[in-house]
């Protein structure tokens, strides 16, 4: 029998403010030592009081706007209560009911797998809670229990939660979707959404069913993925296992797993629990929030250009290749690092100079940070530096291999490109008299090679020229040193 895939997920995204969701401790709790950032209200002591964080509400608010939501004009937070160890109060402040974006979409590129192209992926809700604490195991090496202990830091950490329709139709789309909605927080500028770090987690709940079923399928929620690529291997294992279940004549359960990544397998680790377990009532220490219709529009005004439409317009605008645009707009530092680089080239402009630009950018500057692990954000060599450099390469004053050269000391010190030419002596050297003065003594070097040029193998000229850049250490101007070898041999011819 042939099955349909059917995936929705729950991402969890941590924002990022300055301060927690309810207290005005920092919010940056993996900056700092372990219980450091607590307060009596995310310390969850009886009687403190939580007040509003605004600016994740304005996070929350414009997330949703960009995936299309529409924003209601009332909402409030509510109580989820469920004891354990992370959760301080015993109760997580949650929204249930009124959630602060509902119903809107995300378009990913589809699985072409399946013949999918674009796709519209429906977002039923966005809302916003606080994260809880952070339980560490450390168990006992002799199978015994061992201990946990617990760090405070992060509960409190406000978090908004991005549900999907069950809309998308194999892992593969569900990969496609994160991407997009991680580029999406990213562009907002609500969320560092690193995955690693834990700051953009995600349940993936799947299902099958025959294929042309309109019904749904029994869903598992699966956890613990720590990676896009790790939510799509527990996915298609997922898929299978459902399939084999239903083959052997068995029923999918509907149960809360974990993905297993060192062995690869999802385990069973609970039944699923229903909203009734968790005994939502209205929150009775915070205010319910009225929406203004001035403030929603005021923040749809000021989203910014996102990636699928800067991508666009870098292939309208600069004539770059779709690659280039995408490498380019993957984020909004890049996006941003190579539009103030051109902007910088003043004396450049047009398509050659974008490519110019695109070119260092993901060739050798992309290698030195990609060999470092570190972000274009943190980059030695600004754009300002950047386009100083190529402003050398334009004037004549360093070659192409010689401005790699200079790329790479910049990055390993920091300093600006014409500091590093003046104290290397880097400059690019079309001085006739000193290249004259190589090419005599490539010449004489070389009798082999005059030979072979004599008895008309051509390609000895070039032979001859590398020898000239080898003596003037990758200065000559090349043009000028291959011009003046051949005039040199043509003296020898006569
Ligand atoms: P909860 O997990 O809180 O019970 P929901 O019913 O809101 O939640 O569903 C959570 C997620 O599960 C949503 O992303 C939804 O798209 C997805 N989902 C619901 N039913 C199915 C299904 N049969 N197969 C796959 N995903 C599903
Ligand atoms: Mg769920
Ligand atoms: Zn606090």
């Amino acid at each position: 029998m042939q099955y349909e895939t059917v995936i929705g997920l729950e991402v969890h995204v941590q924002l990022d403010t300055r301060s927690k969701m309810f207290c005005g401790c920092p919010a940056d709790y993996q900056a700092a030592e372990p219980n450091t950032r607590t307060c009596p209200v995310c310390l969850g002591l009886p009687g403190a009081l939580p007040v509003i964080n605004r600016r994740a509400v304005e996070y929350t608010m414009m997330t949703g706007l960009a995936l299309h939501c529409s924003i209601p004009k009332f909402t409030k937070f509510d109580r989820k209560n469920y004891p354990y160890p992370d959760l301080m109060k015993g109760y997580q402040i949650s929204q249930y009911d009124l959630p602060l974006a509902l119903d809107g979409y995300l378009e990913i590129d589809g699985d072409a797998n399946l013949g999918h192209s674009q796709r519209r992926i429906g977002v039923e809700r966005v809302h916003l809670e606080e994260d809880v604490a952070k339980m560490q195991h450390f168990p006992d090496g002799d199978g015994g229990d061992g201990y946990s202990l617990v760090d405070v830091n992060r509960s409190g950490v406000p978090l908004m939660e991005v549900v999907s329709k069950p809309d998308l139709r194999s892992p593969e789309e569900a990969r496609q979707y994160l991407v997009s909605l991680h580029s999406l927080v990213q562009y907002l500028g609500v969320s560092t959404a690193n995955m690693q770090d834990g700051n953009f987690r995600c349940d993936a709940n799947v299902s099958i069913r025959p294929m042309g079923s309109d019904t749904f399928g029994t869903r598992t929620e699966v956890k613990n993925m720590n990676s896009f690529h790790s939510v799509f291997q527990a996915l298609e294992y997922e898929v299978e296992r459902q399939r084999r279940v239903i083959e052997d004549g068995g029923q999918v359960v509907q149960e809360t797993r974990g993905w297993v990544q060192e062995r690869e397998v999802t385990v069973s680790q609970r039944s699923k629990e229903y909203a009734h377990d968790y005994r939502y009532f209205p929150e009775p220490d915070l205010p319910p929030l009225n929406i203004g219709r001035q403030w929603v529009s005021e923040l749809q005004a000021a989203l910014p250009e996102l990636a699928p439409a800067r991508k666009a317009r870098f292939q309208t605008d600069y004539i770059l290749s779709e690659y280039d645009a995408d490498q380019l707009t993957g984020s909004r530092a890049t996006a941003d690092y190579f539009e103030t680089t051109l902007s910088l080239r003043s004396s450049a402009s047009g398509p050659d100079a974008a490519k110019e630009v695109a070119n260092w950018m993901l060739g050798d500057l992309s290698r030195l940070l990609n060999r470092d692990h570190r972000d274009i954000a943190d980059s030695p060599i600004s754009p300002a530096g950047l386009a100083e450099l190529l402003g050398l390469i334009a004037d004549g004053t360093l070659s192409t291999s010689l401005a790699k050269t200079v790329l790479e000391e910049m990055y390993a010190t920091g300093r600006d490109a014409s500091a590093v030419v003046d104290e290397k002596g880097l400059a690019q050297i079309s001085d006739t008299g000193a290249i004259e003065a190589a090419v005599a003594e490539a010449i004489a070097a070389n009798p082999k090679a005059v030979a072979d040029y004599l008895a008309g193998k051509e390609t000895a000229a070039r032979f001859l020229m590398g020898q000239v850049m080898r003596i003037t250490k990758g200065q000559a101007q090349p043009e000028l040193a291959l011009r003046m070898v051949q005039e040199g041999l043509a003296a020898q011819q006569s």
